[in-house]
């Protein structure tokens, strides 16, 4: 005979839940995102008003795609970063909470900034999060993923940034890619590839993710040995650029800003981690 379906909302949170504990760190949360999602309400409304409610037939498929290691945010198509809700696909690199510090940094060592540039914009979260915090800033974003870009141009416009944010197709491995672009900057920033090509990562990642948001050869310092001499000619004379970086790659991305002429300072993640790293122009 067959089992059973659960009876209730809170009944299939709890099974779900043991299942993805399995390939999961976050199962409940998991199951409570995915549930939220089946029924179309937000995970805080559910929790109150629904927990009683029959079970949505969508539900079960859900838990089965995340049971096989797919991200909630791409079984959503969201994610949330810096408070606010992005959309996602498998296009772009699911924003992280990690990256937050980079946006908190550059917000308040610019202010005052009028000019912003995202290179590799992905989903947008970066730029679209400091035109946010920074009301007077114009925004560039560049991606070479035309798939990335309407993806950040659909937050543009959810986040009713639409006129405030360019967002164009460049390679920042072809000579001129930049000329186009208007700098320079008050604000640069990157979350380039940096994972090593051979690095044993999560299957969450490693299965899902776009690879080429993710991996910079054998050290993951490819792009930075593309971008960084590219920085003094994208900065402003008062201007800072952030990149975000792998927790063991500080010395190596300090020694190639020093060697294009920059001062570079060094930023920590909340758990304690390397996380990104700032440089200015030597004055
Ligand atoms: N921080 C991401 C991870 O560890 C990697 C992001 C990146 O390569 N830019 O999965």
């Amino acid at each position: 005979m067959a089992e059973a379906p659960p009876a209730s909302v809170a009944q299939a949170i709890r099974d779900a839940a043991e299942k993805l504990a399995k390939t999961s760190d976050t199962a409940r949360l998991d199951a409570e995102v995915l549930m939220s999602h089946a029924l179309g309400v937000p995970r805080s409304e559910m929790l109150v008003r629904h927990m009683a409610d029959a079970v949505p037939s969508t539900f079960a498929m859900l838990v089965e795609r995340r049971a096989a290691h797919e991200p909630v945010a791409y079984i959503t198509g969201t994610q949330e970063f810096y408070g606010r809700s992005f959309i996602v696909s498998p296009d772009v690199l699911i924003p992280r909470g990690d990256s937050e510090v980079l946006v908190e940094r550059a917000i308040a060592a610019k202010p005052d900034a009028l000019r912003v540039f995202d290179c590799g914009t992905g989903s947008g979260a970066l730029l679209l999060t400091c035109l946010l915090e920074l009301p007077a800033a114009m925004g560039v974003g560049i991606d070479r993923s035309r798939a990335a870009l309407d993806v950040a141009r659909g937050n543009a416009a959810a986040l009713g940034l639409g006129q405030r944010a360019s967002l164009a197709g460049a390679d920042w491995t072809l000579p001129g890619w930049s000329d186009p672009l208007g700098g320079p900057f008050d604000l640069v920033f990157a979350n380039p590839p940096y994972i090593e090509t051979d690095a044993i990562i999560f299957p969450d990642v490693r299965d899902h993710e776009p690879h080429e948001a993710l991996f910079a050869g054998p050290d993951g310092l490819n792009d930075y040995r593309v971008l960084i001499p590219q920085v003094p000619g994208l900065l402003a004379l008062k201007g800072i650029a952030l990149v975000e970086i792998g927790a063991t790659q500080a010395s190596a991305v300090i020694a190639l800003a020093e060697v294009a002429g920059l001062v570079a300072t060094l930023h920590r993640d909340l758990a304690g981690r390397d996380r990104v790293v700032e440089m200015t122009l030597r004055r």
